[in-house]
């Protein structure tokens, strides 16, 4: 900073990392960024920043930038750099073959939770109103898509109740399935903060994540699950509550529906679902998770906090309606302190489930069966859609194997290496006849790609992101695209060469559109947000001002939904050959794959992808600090040095995935959530040996 001298100009913008969100101020010297200092009054930070947002922006300049848009007839041929105008002819030209000979739904794309709600919003309304089919998807379906599905069963609708603030209301924090000292920093600074205040914690983790004893902070109770058995361990939770006559039954018959709350209490309450029953299930002690439960019902307001490890599993959904059970039993919602709050791994993963990136519903999360709603944006667009749900990821991935699925739009997604069974998504995507990719860096993806169309960065936009707090947060642009065009552009130039005659401006213009055929969105404008700065969904006639606690006086469904959920072991099981059970989660410094953070300044810390083992297990294998080792599974292995550490059980092991020379995914499963299909990352069957390296 010194050597660049004083700032000239700043930009107030919003972090492109993880779902809390942080607001920044770009320091700008003429077109050189020169440093991002979080901003004081940002509602989500209050101007504090973790490494990732305060330091690893240096991407956007990296040597690795595609600037230019890129075009071949077949993979096996060297890409051949040419102008926007021929690219993207070639690319409309080759879908509209595919949908003239095999119909609409031969075509299909994936939206990105990186990109900005408008960019996401247009990329839909594309596959739908232009490809004419439903077949879109996000890259939330491999995270968040259980989220979607819970609490949308449950209370009404998919977003997390409660906003950041809320946490300094709680007596009791219940952590389950995430670790925000590593994946929400600054969030996590404001829970360690009311938890050194008096706040009772509680971790449901199979690893001692940082939080569990951290300075000033000792967790009431640590229960180290075996992976894949959340939902033993929360109906066991809720057995103690309802046998011990602590659920609050007023808020029940209040709020929620009686005769189904009646219908999962006699469930909950059989003693096949007490915790000695299910504590050879569990591995967790059952006098600890009778105190857990305990606590959660009786310490005051009770707040639980989750994250991909209650997701990522095949009972995902049934772990995220689990969850809002806990809560309507105990009363927790609708008030601060309390509520169920996801933690969103990327920026705008609410905001891409928003605007209606999954298969079956349009921004809203309204269903396309449903007549009335497809009427509007029929009206709106000027088209007729598909009124059948369209393939989820996985779903297209298949059907391109089978040779049905054709061609694919790919915007700020590595599925290569962020989908589960790396093989088969090779398959998939070499069978299609046109993959476009859409994306900063010539990904992993990018080698069964036709088309490259590069894309541009948080800093090179203006737009919208939406945090794990419903907050809707400008995005403004602080330099101009390297490529020349911001992606919500591109997206504008794809479809108008397919016929679709748009002519936005401004993504403002995008968001009142969003705004006319969304009711949650219904008060939101770019005039607005530079007003208030930002706003929590939903704001319309009800809620002027936004709404930072949902569900206060009533659930959105109306009567919050009691829904039984019955554990069902996972079918990824050890053996004698895969006798461990490996599970995934993050580092501080990198970002999921790592394809921003591996080339900033966040490599400073030369961290790589290490393999947790407990001291029997690694002794077992000869297998000392340090060493490589072979992590093999049914699907496929790769080489890892290991850490041994107490902090996994005995029989687990952990894992990053940040690093694409380890490559986690090519290990993990094609098991998925029973509900929506997102991978079951976090359960894995492994065995572990030595090796020279790799
Ligand atoms: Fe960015 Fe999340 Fe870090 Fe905030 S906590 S600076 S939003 S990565």
């Amino acid at each position: 900073v010194k050597q660049m001298g004083k700032p000239e100009r700043s930009v107030v913008t919003t972090c492109a990392y993880c779902g809390v969100g942080c607001t920044f101020r770009a320091e700008m010297k003429g077109e050189q960024l020169v440093r991002m200092v979080p901003w004081k009054d940002g509602k989500a930070n209050r101007g504090h920043s973790c490494v990732k947002g305060r330091f690893a922006w240096g991407y956007a300049n990296h040597q690795d930038r595609i600037t230019r848009p890129m075009i071949r007839d077949s993979i096996e041929d060297a890409w051949r750099e040419v102008n926007w105008e021929e690219a993207i002819g070639f690319a409309a030209e080759r879908l509209q073959a595919i949908r003239d000979r095999h119909g609409p739904r031969a075509l299909g794309g994936i939206t990105s939770s990186r990109c900005t709600n408008e960019e996401t919003f247009l990329v839909q309304k594309m596959i739908r109103a232009v490809f004419g089919t439903n077949n879109v998807d996000t890259c939330a379906r491999v995270c968040h898509s259980p989220t979607g599905y819970g609490l949308k069963t449950t209370f009404g609708t998919s977003a997390g109740t409660q906003d950041f603030d809320s946490v300094e209301h709680s007596d009791v924090i219940l952590v389950i399935g995430a670790n925000p000292t590593d994946g929400h920093p600054v969030f996590a600074s404001r829970m360690k903060r009311r938890l050194r205040k008096g706040a009772k914690l509680i971790v449901i983790d199979p690893r001692r994540i940082d939080l569990v004893r951290s300075p000033h902070i000792e967790a009431a109770h640590h229960l180290p699950l075996q992976p894949g058995t959340n939902v033993a361990v929360l109906t066991a939770m809720a057995h103690v509550i309802v046998t011990e006559g602590l659920a609050d039954e007023e808020f029940i018959r209040a709020r929620c529906d009686w005769d189904e709350y009646q219908d999962w209490a006699r469930f909950v309450a059989d003693e096949r679902h007490s915790p000695e029953a299910l504590e050879a299930v569990t591995r967790v002690p059952a006098d600890d998770l009778r105190g857990a439960a305990r606590l959660f019902a009786t310490g005051g307001n009770a707040a639980i906090y989750y994250g991909l490890g209650v997701t990522e599993h095949s009972q995902g959904s049934s772990t995220v309606m689990a969850i809002a059970n806990l809560a309507m039993a105990t009363g927790n919602i609708g008030r601060p302190g309390v509520g169920v709050n996801p933690l969103r791994g990327q920026n705008n993963v609410q905001g891409s489930c928003d605007m209606g990136s999954f298969p079956h519903e349009l921004p809203g999360y309204r269903h396309i069966s449903d007549s009335a709603v497809r009427q509007q944006f029929e009206g709106d667009w000027g088209v007729t859609l598909d009124p059948e749900p369209g393939l989820r990821i996985p779903n297209m991935l298949d059907a391109a194997v089978d040779g049905v699925f054709k061609a694919i739009y790919i915007q700020g997604e590595d599925i290569l290496q962020s989908d589960p069974n790396t093989r088969h998504v090779a398959a998939g995507l070499e069978a299609m006849e046109c993959v476009i990719v859409h994306d900063l860096f010539l990904n992993e993806t990018a080698a069964y790609a036709h088309v490259f169309l590069p894309g541009s960065t948080f800093l090179e936009k203006n737009g919208t992101f939406t945090n794990a707090e419903r907050r809707i947060q400008p995005v403004r642009k602080v330099m101009e695209p390297a490529n020349g065009y911001e992606d919500w552009q591109v997206t504008q130039l794809l479809a108008n060469a397919m016929g679709a005659g748009w002519s936005y401006d401004h993504p403002s213009e995008i968001l009142d559109e969003i705004a006319r055929l969304t009711p949650s969105f219904a008060g939101v404008s770019w005039d607005m947000l530079e007003r208030v700065g930002s706003v929590q969904w939903p704001v319309n006639d009800a809620f002027p001002d936004g709404s930072p606690v949902m569900h206060a006086d009533g659930f959105v469904r109306g009567k919050g939904r009691f829904v039984v959920t019955d554990y069902v072991p996972t079918d990824e099981k050890t053996g004698p050959r895969f006798p461990l059970l490996l599970t995934t989660g993050r580092i501080l410094s990198q970002y999921n794959v790592g394809a921003q953070t591996r080339r900033t300044a966040n490599t400073v810390w030369h961290e790589e992808d290490l393999l947790e083992m407990h001291p029997v297990d690694a002794e077992n294998r000869g297998l000392k600090d340090g060493d490589f080792a072979r992590l093999a599974s049914r699907t496929g292995e790769t080489t890892l040095r290991v850490t041994v550490t107490d902090r996994v059980a005995p029989g687990v092991v952990y894992t990053t995935f940040h690093h694409p020379a380890t490559q986690a995914n090519v290990v993990t499963t094609d098991y998925s959530d029973w509900a929506t299909n997102c991978p079951e990352y976090k359960v894995t069957a492994v065995q572990v040996t030595a090796s020279n390296g790799p």
